[in-house]
């Protein structure tokens, strides 16, 4: 019934504001995601662990030149107190996440993942530092880190340069993409949708990108700006089309996992039930100490700031039981064949 077949098509799926049709994407989306995945959510539980960033990407509240984010960092202690804490709550998952702090070296990072890795020898742990050579890639692996999540942000050059300054490229954020998978993690790729200057066809490519990648996993969310930002003026994405997406990729990568993000949540406060009900079918709940919450802000008005982490593992559970899914607290494999592929 949908059908996907053409450039043509799926650009049409990608615009269109017929309501209609977009429950008919969304039913679709949502029928191949029980039929691989049943009415399973999986929970990870997410670590901001330090918001310095050499980085200066013009969308991203926690950029090198916003001297108005306050800058935090946690300490070891702190984040595997975090972790205790998630583990304690029923996680299974951690996503560690931050902006390319020069301060946690490739040395910094191993004894983090490998501190964690002895405490929790049967948990997942994911990274999402950026961009590495191969060789901290390797060493982060062999660590003890399965995952790695790092959204392409966008897979058209020319968009890509107006979104980030002259410093950064595509081509090597792809390269660190096919290189992780290489090396054997499960790779997460993503975007924003309704960036500025994105147009239909920039979204076309992104998912004919994420089919060449075939990664296990894609996180995508609409854009929302930031103040001290220079795209700070712009508008942001829209809950519809973040929706169609969702379904779309859902449909093209049909055993992907597939958050329900907090950006998602925060335009909308069932945003992230929606996304569920289009296909997504993970939620990534935050382990950050409250203290710091707020200054994670890579865009504005984010949701949860002001929760402890057991309040949102509970909050979570309770927004996915009421619509029917199932919160699954286990390590939630992907079952993305790759081997197959590459
Ligand atoms: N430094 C890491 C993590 C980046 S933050 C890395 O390079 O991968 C995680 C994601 O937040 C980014 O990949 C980006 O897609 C998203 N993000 C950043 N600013 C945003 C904004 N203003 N609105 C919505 N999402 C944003």
């Amino acid at each position: 019934m949908i059908d996907l077949s053409s450039d043509a098509k799926i650009l049409h799926y990608i615009t269109t504001d017929d309501p209609a049709e977009a429950e008919a994407l969304y039913a679709t989306a949502r029928e191949l995601r029980e039929e691989h995945y049943h009415r399973d959510v999986y929970f990870r539980g997410l670590i901001e662990f330090t918001n310095y960033c050499k980085n200066d990407c013009y969308y991203c509240g926690i950029r090198r030149s916003n001297t108005k984010a306050e800058r935090y960092r946690l300490s070891m202690e702190q984040i595997l107190y975090c972790c205790q804490m998630g583990d304690m709550l029923g996680y299974r998952s951690f996503v560690l996440q931050g902006g390319e702090d020069p301060y946690f070296n490739d040395d910094r990072v191993v004894e983090m993942v490998a501190a964690i890795r002895e405490k929790y020898p049967e948990h997942a742990i994911t990274l999402s530092i950026g961009e590495r050579r191969r060789e901290s890639y390797e060493r982060f692996f062999r660590a003890g880190a399965n995952r790695y999540l790092l959204r392409h942000e966008t897979a058209n050059d020319e968009h890509y340069r107006k979104l980030h300054p002259a410093s950064m490229s595509l081509a090597e954020r792809k390269d660190c993409l096919f290189t992780l998978r290489d090396i054997g993690y499960q790779v997460g790729a993503g975007f924003m949708v309704g960036t500025p200057y994105q147009t239909p066809e920039c979204l076309l490519e992104d998912l004919r990108f994420l089919q060449e990648l075939n990664p296990h996993m894609v996180g995508i969310g609409p854009f929302i700006p930031q103040a001290d930002t220079p795209l700070g003026d712009s508008p942001g994405g829209s809950l519809e089309q973040t929706l169609r997406m969702l379904a779309l990729i859902r449909l093209l990568l049909p055993k992907v996992l597939l958050p329900a993000t907090t950006a998602l949540g925060t335009i909308n406060s069932q945003g992230r039930e929606m996304g569920l009900m289009a296909g997504a079918n993970v939620v990534m709940p935050n382990l950050s100490p409250k203290a710091v919450r707020k200054l994670y802000a890579l865009y504005d008005n984010k949701i949860c700031t002001g929760d402890e982490a057991a309040e949102c593992r509970m909050c979570m559970e309770g927004r996915i039981r009421n619509f029917g899914f199932l919160p699954d607290m286990g390590r939630g494999d992907s079952r993305v064949e790759v081997a197959a592929i590459i």
